[in-house]
């Protein structure tokens, strides 16, 4: 039994402009202490996908077309606001990019780590106290009993982003959804953090769904990865399998895009060309086929499904069907993308 899985998620909003197709189809599984990551463009819909797990899908404009997302064998989408609440903070909690906006600058830090154990815990004033200390010191903040008292404005950017893991760590969830937690960070400070959470994951075993646009960030913290690409979930399989043996040519294309700082060899970074699809109303085929130079007549009137490539390697790409050329026979022939 998967600690969550997602299956067969869809999610639209409505605008003036009509219905945004954000999220298509997308199924996926996240096992106790794994470390998953959602990698894609902005605008590939693994920010709505993370949101539609903690219920922070404004509905409306947004509407859940189908699918379902099960988490300790309970049906998330089906739970009423109150229900909801108990499970949020507590059993899934989440690490936004930007932490100005999601804590409160009104509100001391300390103040703030201890009204989620308030809600989800019953500590004494005093229990609570020591506890929400404790957690400073475990994000390596310096001198946590004098930063207990302080405002958000008073900590670094750095120092921040430590608190909002404070924070969702509290209540020891089983899954820590993580949303771009470092893009906001400069290098240095990226690095610390993530370190943070790399040791924070092996100590706690928590789960962690990791989203991100760095594929740099995936290699260091993930043990499975999730492409997406128009809202669809393209690929995906463990890091080994994206990283060595991809079967898709936009997650092809997003390796050849990323500089590799362990390689000494000089390769050239090659951006993928072209633009995203329209959300709304996204091609009948596959949706990377406007940029694909891999295309056939088939990929722009048929969806391609989700071919098997091995033990939980998965990638949506016809190049990867029985009587089809394959990946590497097109690479080896062609330029790359
Ligand atoms: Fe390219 Fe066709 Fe594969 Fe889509 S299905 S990625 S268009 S080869």
């Amino acid at each position: 039994m998967h600690l969550l899985e997602v299956k067969n998620l869809a999610i639209n909003f409505k605008t003036y402009g009509g219905e945004v197709k954000a999220v298509r189809d997308v199924s996926f599984h996240v096992d106790e202490g794994e470390v998953v990551a959602i990698v894609g463009e902005s605008g590939s819909g693994k920010s709505v996908t993370a949101q539609s797990i903690m219920g922070l899908v404004p509905r409306p404009p947004g509407i859940i077309k189908g699918g379902s997302i099960i988490f300790k064998e309970q049906e998330l989408l089906h739970m009423t606001r109150k229900e909801m609440r108990k499970i949020k903070g507590s059993k899934i909690s989440m690490v936004f990019q930007d932490p100005m906006t999601s804590l409160n600058p009104t509100m001391r830090i300390g103040k703030q780590i201890e009204e989620n154990l308030f809600s989800h815990k019953k500590m004494s004033k005093k229990q609570v106290k020591k506890k929400a200390i404790e957690l400073l010191r475990q994000v390596d903040i310096p001198n946590p009993e004098s930063r207990y008292e302080q405002y958000p404005h008073q900590f670094s950017g750095g120092m921040r982003q430590r608190a909002m893991i404070a924070i969702a760590l509290a209540c020891e969830p089983d899954l820590l959804i993580a949303d771009e937690p470092t893009t906001a960070l400069d290098v240095t400070i990226q690095a610390q953090v993530l370190e943070l959470m790399r040791e924070l994951q092996k100590e706690t075993n928590t789960s962690i769904i990791l989203i991100t646009h760095d594929l740099g960030v995936v290699a260091e913290m993930a043990q499975s990865v999730a492409v997406m690409y128009g809202g669809m979930l393209v690929e995906k399989g463990t890091v080994n399998d994206i990283f060595h043996h991809s079967a898709h040519p936009y997650t092809r294309g997003l390796l050849k895009s990323i500089p590799n700082v362990e390689s000494t060899e000089k390769k050239k970074l090659v951006p993928i060309k072209g633009s995203p699809p329209d959300l709304f109303s996204p091609p009948k085929g596959c949706p990377f086929a406007p940029r694909c130079k891999y295309a056939m007549d088939v990929c722009i009137d048929h969806m391609p499904p989700e071919f098997e490539i091995g033990n939980n390697h998965t990638a949506r790409c016809w190049l990867n069907h029985t009587h089809a050329p394959g990946i590497d026979e097109f690479e080896s022939r062609s330029e790359p993308l």
